[in-house]
């Protein structure tokens, strides 16, 4: 029985039950989150990931605004468990604040004074930080009915009870446990639970799933890419797709996970989401060739209630630079050619702003929001892009400085629309990355399968490059204008990965900055208007809702994810990042203060002396880069969340690194063993790797140049 279902016989029953003068019925709003709540409100609740359907990130509510933002002060706080990234946006219902943290734990708070109501938590197991990109991060929970649903790092679908926090079911709904995770927060549409996964950079195929909100029983499965021929195809799509790919594509499992971007339309009945990168990155791995590799990197429309294929636009045909149409979807009614018309807006990080038809898919403009030089520029009609030659590194073999690079112009950093000044608020990136195709990767037995040489164009140990490449890196806040296909106004930031935004009534953008600031900007103008020191890097988006006639803007606090990981040189471009994982939430007229933070301790290299090879040093840079450098950071230096392993005491001793690497002693804390494609040599060739390193970084910060 859906949950429409039971609100009729609900309803029924009362009118029966009140007739025949019995006791009062509990008002159906203790039935929790219904289609019509999901559908439209005033504004006070803030009841899914993207505010609403359509995913706009705006809140009508007024009471804050530009005339007395100034006065926003913090109302309450709390301190969460854990020191990883923290991603989520918030939901509010019925004065309840939910909330779900790194490691896919979920918390219920009292709006309105911040105490702890329940808390819940999956017990994810440590070591599934191993198939993960990009931290253990979650980016939020749904709510439907009476249940708040988290999709667990280690590939569960749960439902937990939204008034005790006790689980009701949970579901492994990933193929393997080798590739697969999530990190995407599950989206409502007519009483199911939808939901897909990450994995495209180890051995997945992508799909999104549709799951019963009361049972957990899936509905249907849409996959993103096709299988082995030999297993038949599900459906047309899959063989249509099938005619875009070479090789034997479906050993690397094909990529196109759904691992952010869903997007429920009820006019339509179409739900859109984002597919990420072909998979191996580099196509000469499995001799995928120059085929499209349909549908990854694409937007894909289907039917909310069967899973059917309706259309799909692809943004990067053949993605070989993980381009990932993932970024958030935003539906709206914008001027196109003097008439209103229903679109699909899209900021993706390969750097061009998309408007598409809603109902058909039908390109209707696109334009470059950062540099961009992969393409030339899109084709007019259809909206594909002209691939510049020297963009396809594996057919040249040289060096491919693309921009964006892997982090993309925009990724899933939530944007905001503001349908009053008809501006879209993105959270911008000026990145580059050197692609340079690893001629010997056939793939791997574990890890990423990416096909790229990363030791090979690691940062070199030079305080000159070092320096051009932080300032050549930067970040900003972009007010774009999707009718014109303009810009409107900028707020620069130092480095890139700052937070979602929030537009609201109040002529208000509210954003984090990786810097560590919480802002109010005029949603005109850009101004700034207001700012709130939050003492760690916030890359999470604000939301706003209102109780007893007190309008409230809550943020999660807590740096991390990819930009933090694997950068290396450039990881605290914003300034000195640190991760305090906190819930904030301000009003109007409170004064609120957090404690104060510890000093930053500048750690001093104190590595010993090197006295290893410099074959064993060029060989652990190989399996560095392979195995290593996607969570301890480009060029053996770290941000704020993994070890920085040149400050390791284990890189002292031959064995310790052995016990780690290839033993997996550290396995509790995700560091799980190598030992399928890390023998103990090339352990002792990592370690004389990490002490040259250490030692290089040593020598730098003593010499002036
Ligand atoms: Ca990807």
């Amino acid at each position: 029985m859906n949950i429409r279902n039971t609100l009729a016989a609900f309803a029924i029953f009362s009118l029966t039950a009140c007739g025949s003068g019995a006791p009062q019925q509990p008002s159906l709003t203790t039935e929790g989150v219904t289609d019509a709540m999901l559908a439209g409100g005033n504004g006070d609740e803030w009841l899914t990931y993207g505010g609403s359907y359509e995913e706009q990130r705006f809140s009508p509510l007024t009471q804050i605004s530009v005339e007395n933002v100034g006065a926003l002060g913090l109302a309450w706080y709390s301190d969460l468990d854990t020191g990883r990234g923290q991603e989520a946006t918030p939901l509010m219902h019925n004065g309840t604040i939910y909330v779900s943290t790194a490691w896919s734990m979920v918390k219920a708070y009292d709006a309105k004074t911040g105490a702890l109501k329940w808390e819940y938590d999956p017990e994810v197991p440590r070591e599934t930080l191993s198939r993960v990109c990009c931290d253990a991060v979650n980016r939020g929970v749904a709510l439907y009915g009476d249940k708040v649903y988290v999709g667990a790092l280690d590939g569960r679908l749960i439902a937990i009870d939204s008034n005790t926090g006790r689980e009701v079911w949970s579901k492994m709904i990933v193929p393997d446990q080798v590739s697969y995770a999530i990190t995407g927060a599950p989206r409502i549409a007519n009483g199911k639970v939808l939901i897909g996964s990450a994995g495209a950079e180890f051995r997945a195929r992508g799909f999104i799933a549709a799951f019963d909100a009361q049972t957990g029983n899936e509905l249907w499965r849409f996959h993103t890419v096709p299988g082995n021929p030999i297993d038949g195809f599900e459906n047309d799509a899959m063989k249509k797709a099938a005619k875009t790919w070479g090789g034997d594509w479906w050993e690397f499992g094909g990529g196109g996970t759904v691992w952010d971007s869903i997007t429920f339309d009820p006019g339509t009945n179409l739900v859109y989401f984002g597919t990420g990168n072909a998979e191996p990155w580099n196509p000469k791995t499995n001799d995928r060739g120059l085929g499209d590799a349909l549908y990854t990197s694409s937007i894909v429309a289907v039917d909310a209630d069967t899973g059917d294929y309706a259309w799909h636009f692809q943004e990067t045909p053949e993605d070989r630079w993980d381009f990932d149409s993932n970024a958030q979807i935003t539906i709206g009614d914008i001027e196109v050619d003097g008439a209103k018309r229903r679109v699909v807006m899209h900021a993706p990080k390969n750097g061009f702003f998309y408007v598409l038809d809603a109902k058909t898919g039908e390109f209707l403009s696109g334009e470059k929001f950062v540099a961009v030089n992969w393409a030339s520029g899109l084709d007019p009609k259809t909206g594909r892009p002209d691939i510049l030659p020297e963009a396809r590194y594996e057919l040249t073999g040289e060096v491919f400085i693309g921009s964006p690079g892997l982090y993309g112009g925009h990724t899933w950093h939530p944007m905001s629309f503001s349908p009053l000044s008809g501006l879209m608020y993105i959270p911008i990136n000026n990145t580059v990355m050197p692609y340079l195709a690893d001629e010997e990767f056939t793939g791997t037995e574990m890890g990423g399968q990416m096909g790229l040489d990363f030791g090979s164009v690691a940062m070199p140990a030079n305080k000159k490059a070092r320096a051009e490449a932080r300032k050549a890196t930067t970040g900003a806040l972009l007010a774009w204008d999707p009718v014109t296909q303009k810009e409107a106004w900028r707020v620069p930031y130092p480095g890139p990965s700052n937070g979602g935004t929030l537009a609201t009534g109040g002529n208000l953008v509210f954003q984090g900055t990786a810097g560590g600031e919480f802002r109010a900007y005029a949603a005109d103008t850009g101004k700034q208007l207001w700012s709130f020191p939050a003492q760690s890097g916030i890359i999470a988006a604000p939301m706003s809702y209102a109780i007893d006639t007190e309008q409230y803007v809550a943020i999660l606090v807590g740096w991390g994810g990819l930009w933090d990981m694997n950068t290396g040189v450039l990881a605290n471009v914003s300034g000195p990042s640190r991760n305090i994982s906190r819930l904030l939430v301000f009003k109007l007229g409170a004064d609120g203060t957090l404690p104060e933070p510890l000093p930053l301790n500048k750690r001093v290299l104190d590595p010993p002396a090197f006295k290893g090879s410099e074959d064993q040093v060029a060989r652990g840079n190989a399996i560095y880069g392979l195995n290593c450098g996607g969570c301890h950071g480009d060029a053996a230096i770290s941000g704020a969340i993994n070890p920085d392993l040149r400050h390791s005491g284990a890189i002292a001793s031959e064995e310790a690194i052995r016990e780690i690497v290839v033993g997996g002693a550290l396995k509790h804390n995700g560091m799980v063993s190598f030992k399928r494609v890390i023998t103990a040599e090339d352990a002792e060739a990592i370690r004389q790797y990490l002490i040259k390193r250490a030692n290089e970084d040593k020598a730098l910060e003593l010499t002036a140049e």
